[in-house]
C-alpha cells in the first residue's frame, strides 16, 4: 500500500473496488479522465493499493460503452441503437415471455458491487414490476456461507461487528483463508501490533504474502479447514483455555458442539489436514494468551460445499475462547466485494427483503409491501440461489430471459463453460454494464450505464459503515444510471413512474423506510447525514441515532441474548483427489486484479503487473508433471481445462495448485471449478476440486 500526503484536492469519495472502501479524492482532468489522490479515512489512513491508485483509468477506458447495443438474432453482430429502441425492445420481449410462460420466465441477476440504492431498486423491480421470484446475485458466490453461519451463531450477520480500527489494539489475530496483503493491502496496517508481538496466525494452503507476515502459518489441505477448527477447539478445551464463565453466561450449545470436537484430538486433525498437532496447540495458545484477540475468516475457508459448517467451526472456537461480543476481541468475516455487505441486505437475494428480512416472514412481507404500495400477497416467494438460477436458464422449467446488472458470470461463475451454454440458451439476455464484459458480448441487448465516480450512491463497507460515494466527474454522453434504466423499464411494464424514483437520495430514503425495524435498519441514515461526514454503522433506527459501530457488547441478537455453538462434523470436499485427478485446485485473487477482471484488465498498469493467467505449483509437483517455471500447463478437472503459465513457488502445498480467477478465454479458472453447493448457503465449492496437471503440448 502506498501512502501520500494526508489530503488531496478534488472530490472526496471511495475506491470502486473492494469492501475496505478506502477513502480517496478524485480530481477531473478534462476532457474525460481524472486523477486519484489520497484522503484521510480511518480504514486506509491515506493509503491505497495499486488498484486504488490506478482507478481513474476506468473512467476513460477506450472501449467504454456509450450507446445501447442490440441484435434480433444471435448470429447477427450487436449494433448501436437508441435508448428508446433498446428499452422498447427489452420491455416488449419481457411482456411477451411473461404472457407465454408466466412471471418466473424472467430472471434478474445482481451484483455485490452495486450501490445500496441499486441493490434495493433491483429487488423491488423484480418483485413488483416483474413479479418474479427468480432473482439472486453474485454475492451468493462470495459471502453467503459466512453470512449464514453468522446468523446461526449470533442471530445477525454484519461482516465485522466492530470497526476495522479496533484491530489495532489486538495482541493476536488469526486470519483464516484471507490473503489481505494482496486483496486489501491497507488493511494490514491494522494488524501491526499483533504482528509485532508475534501474534499473527495465518491459515492458508499457500504461503501467501499475508502468511509471510505471520509468526505462525498453518497450511491445511484445501477442503479440510473444519477438521482443523475441530482440532483447535479440542486443543483449547484440553489445554485449559475454555472460558467457562463466558460460555456459561453468554452462550448455548457448547455440550453438543463438544461432543463432536472431543473426537478430534489435534493429532487426529493432523492426519486429515496435514497441520501438525503442535502447531494447532501453539495457535490456540497465542489466541488464548492474548489480552485482546480476533479470529477473522475469508473466502478461502468459506467457499466450500460445507462452507457454513466450516465457518461455524471457527465461530465455535472463538466462542470457546470467549472472544465475540467483548470490547477489543471478536470474530468477523472479511467481506470481499465493494458493497458485499450492503448488497446482501436490501433484497437482491433470492430469499430476502430489504432490512435483511426473510422473504417468507409474513410480518416482513406486510411491512415492505406497504412501503412499495402493493398487497403482500402480490410479492412472490423465494427463488433459486445464484448457481441454481444460472443452471436453470433456458431449460424447460427455467427462466427464458435474464436481466443482468453488475456481474460477469461467464468468468466468475463456477463450471463456467456450462453457465455460458445456459446463457446462450436464453430467449433474451440483457446486460447493463460499463464495458463490453465477456457476458455482455453474449447479450441480445447491452445497456451502457454510469459507474462509480460518475454517480451518487451509498456503499456499506466490511464493518457495516454506510458511505457516500460522490459524483466526481460527469458521465460520458449516452450512458444512463442503472436507477433510470430500472425506472424506464418499470414504466414500460405498466408501473407508475413515481413508484420507481431514480434520484439516489430519494431511493435511499425509501430504502430506509423499507429497512425500518429489520436487522439491518438504515431508517436513521440519510445522504444528508453522510454528506455532513457522520460515521454511521447500521443499525441506525432514528435520524438522531449515532449508529452502532460495535454489536453484541450487551448481548447477541438471538432471543435471550446468547450466542449459539453449532455442532458441526467435518466432511471433506465434494470432489476429493483420486488416481485420475491427484491434485486439488484452489482459486483466488491476485494483488493487481479484482473479481472477473472486467475492470482491472482494462487498466494498463495492472495488466503490466499481471498480464496473463498463471498456475502456482510446488517445484516438486511441477517436476513430476514434466513442467518448469514459465512453461504452459494444462490444469484439467472433470468439467474443463485451464491453460496457464507455470509459476513454481515453494510455499504452496505439493498436493495443491492455485489459479487466479480474473482471466477469460482458455485461462478461465472457473472452467475447472466445482459447482457442488453448500446445502444451506448455496455457495459453490470454488476452493477445492480434483485436477491433474500436464504440459499444454501433451495430448
Ligand atoms: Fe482500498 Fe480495496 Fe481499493 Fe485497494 S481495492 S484501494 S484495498 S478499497
Amino acid at each position: 500500500a502506498g501512502t501520500g500526503p494526508r489530503s488531496g484536492v478534488g472530490t472526496g469519495t471511495h475506491c470502486p473496488y473492494c469492501a475496505l472502501q478506502c477513502g480517496m479524492t478524485l480530481t477531473p482532468r478534462p476532457p474525460g479522465g481524472a486523477r486519484v489522490g489520497p484522503r484521510d479515512f480511518p480504514v486506509n489512513e491515506g493509503a491505497l493499493c495499486q488498484k486504488g491508485w490506478t482507478a481513474a483509468a476506468l473512467l476513460d477506458t477506450p472501449d467504454r460503452l456509450t450507446h445501447p447495443l442490440v441484435r434480433h438474432r444471435r448470429d447477427e453482430p450487436l449494433r448501436p441503437a437508441t435508448w428508446e429502441e433498446a428499452l422498447d425492445l427489452v420491455a416488449g420481449r419481457l411482456r411477451e415471455l411473461r404472457e407465454r410462460h408466466g412471471p418466473d420466465a424472467v430472471a434478474v441477476f445482481g451484483g455485490g458491487g452495486l450501490t445500496n440504492e441499486k441493490a434495493y431498486l433491483l429487488g423491488k423491480f423484480a418483485r413488483v414490476a416483474l413479479r418474479t421470484s427468480q432473482i439472486d446475485y453474485n454475492g451468493r458466490f462470495c459471502m453467503s456461507s459466512a453470512a449464514a453461519a453468522g446468523i446461526r451463531a449470533f442471530g445477525l450477520d454484519r461482516g465485522l461487528p466492530f470497526p476495522v480500527t479496533d484491530l489495532r489494539g489486538a495482541d493476536a489475530v488469526m486470519l483464516v483463508g484471507a490473503n489481505v496483503a494482496e486483496t486489501m493491502p491497507p488493511f494490514v496496517r491494522h494488524l501491526r501490533r499483533a504482528r509485532d508481538r508475534g501474534g499473527l496466525v495465518v491459515v492458508d494452503p499457500r504461503r501467501t504474502a499475508t502468511a509471510e507476515l505471520a509468526s505462525l502459518h498453518l497450511a491445511p489441505r484445501p477442503g479440510t479447514d473444519l477438521a482443523l477448527a475441530l482440532g483447535m477447539l479440542h486443543a483449547a478445551v484440553t489445554g485449559g483455555h475454555l472460558r467457562r464463565d463466558y460460555v456459561g453466561t453468554r452462550t448455548d450449545g457448547f455440550t453438543e458442539a463438544w461432543r463432536i470436537a472431543a473426537r478430534w484430538r489435534p493429532e487426529e486433525a493432523e492426519r486429515v489436514t496435514g497441520v501438525a498437532g503442535a502447531d494447532q496447540r501453539a495457535a490456540v495458545e497465542l489466541l488464548a494468551g492474548a489480552r485482546d484477540a480476533y479470529i477473522l475468516t475469508g473466502r478461502g475457508t468459506e467457499q466450500h460445499s460445507r462452507g457454513v459448517d466450516t465457518v461455524s467451526g471457527w465461530i465455535n472456537l472463538a466462542l470457546a475462547l470467549g472472544l465475540p461480543g467483548r470490547t477489543g476481541s471478536g470474530y468477523g468475516c472479511l467481506t470481499g466485494q465493494g458493497n458485499g455487505q450492503g448488497g446482501r441486505e436490501h433484497g437482491q437475494k433470492a430469499d430476502q427483503l430489504p432490512g435483511y428480512r426473510r422473504l417468507d416472514d409474513e410480518a416482513a412481507r406486510r411491512h415492505v409491501a406497504s412501503v412499495w404500495g402493493v398487497a403482500p400477497e402480490e410479492l412472490p416467494g423465494p427463488g433459486r440461489s445464484a448457481y441454481e438460477l444460472l443452471d436453470a436458464l433456458g431449460t424447460a422449467t427455467g427462466p427464458r430471459a435474464l436481466l443482468l446488472f453488475g456481474s460477469n458470470p461467464v468468468v466468475s461463475a463456477p463450471n463456467a463453460a456450462h453457465v455460458t451454454r445456459r446463457l446462450a440458451a436464453l430467449d433474451l439476455l440483457v446486460v447493463a454494464d460499463v464495458v463490453p464484459s465477456e457476458t455482455a458480448l453474449l447479450a441480445d441487448v447491452v445497456l451502457p450505464v454510469t459507474q462509480w465516480a460518475e454517480e451518487e450512491g451509498t456503499m456499506t463497507n466490511l464493518e457495516g459503515r454506510v458511505l457516500l460515494r460522490r459524483r466526481a466527474v460527469p458521465p460520458p454522453e449516452g450512458v444512463r444510471g442503472d436507477l433510470t434504466v430500472l425506472r424506464e423499464l418499470a414504466v414500460r411494464l405498466g408501473q407508475p413512474a413515481e413508484r420507481f424514483p431514480d434520484d439516489p437520495e430519494e431511493v435511499f430514503a425509501e430504502l430506509g423506510l423499507a429497512s425500518r425495524g429489520g436487522a439491518a435498519d438504515y431508517a436513521g441514515i440519510s445522504h444528508r447525514r453522510l454528506r455532513a461526514g457522520e460515521a454511521l454503522h447500521w443499525p441506525c433506527p432514528e435520524p438522531g441515532h449515532p449508529g452502532t459501530p460495535r454489536l453484541f457488547l450487551d448481548g447477541f441478537a438471538h432471543p435471550g441474548g446468547r450466542a449459539r455453538f453449532t455442532p458441526v462434523e467435518h466432511r471433506g470436499p465434494a470432489e476429493p483427489a483420486d488416481a485420475a485427478y491427484p491434485l486439488v485446485a484452489t482459486t483466488g485473487r491476485t494483488l493487481a486484479h479484482y473479481q472477473s477482471g472486467a475492470q482491472t484488465r482494462r487498466v494498463a498498469e495492472l495488466v503490466r503487473a499481471v498480464p496473463a493467467p498463471y498456475v502456482e505449483v510446488h517445484p516438486d509437483t511441477a517436476r513430476r508433471a514434466g513442467l518448469a517455471d514459465g512453461d504452459l500447463a494444462r490444469v484439467v478437472s472433470r468439467r474443463g481445462t485451464v491453460e496457464a503459465e507455470v509459476r513454481c513457488v515453494p510455499g504452496i502445498r505439493p498436493d495443491t495448485v492455485f489459479v487466479p480467477f480474473h482471466f477469460p478465454d482458455t485461462g478461465r479458472a472457473n472452467l475447472i471449478s466445482n459447482p457442488a453447493l453448500d446445502p444451506i448457503s448455496g455457495m459453490p465449492e470454488f476452493k477445492a476440486c480434483a485436477v491433474r496437471l500436464t504440459p499444454a503440448n501433451e495430448e
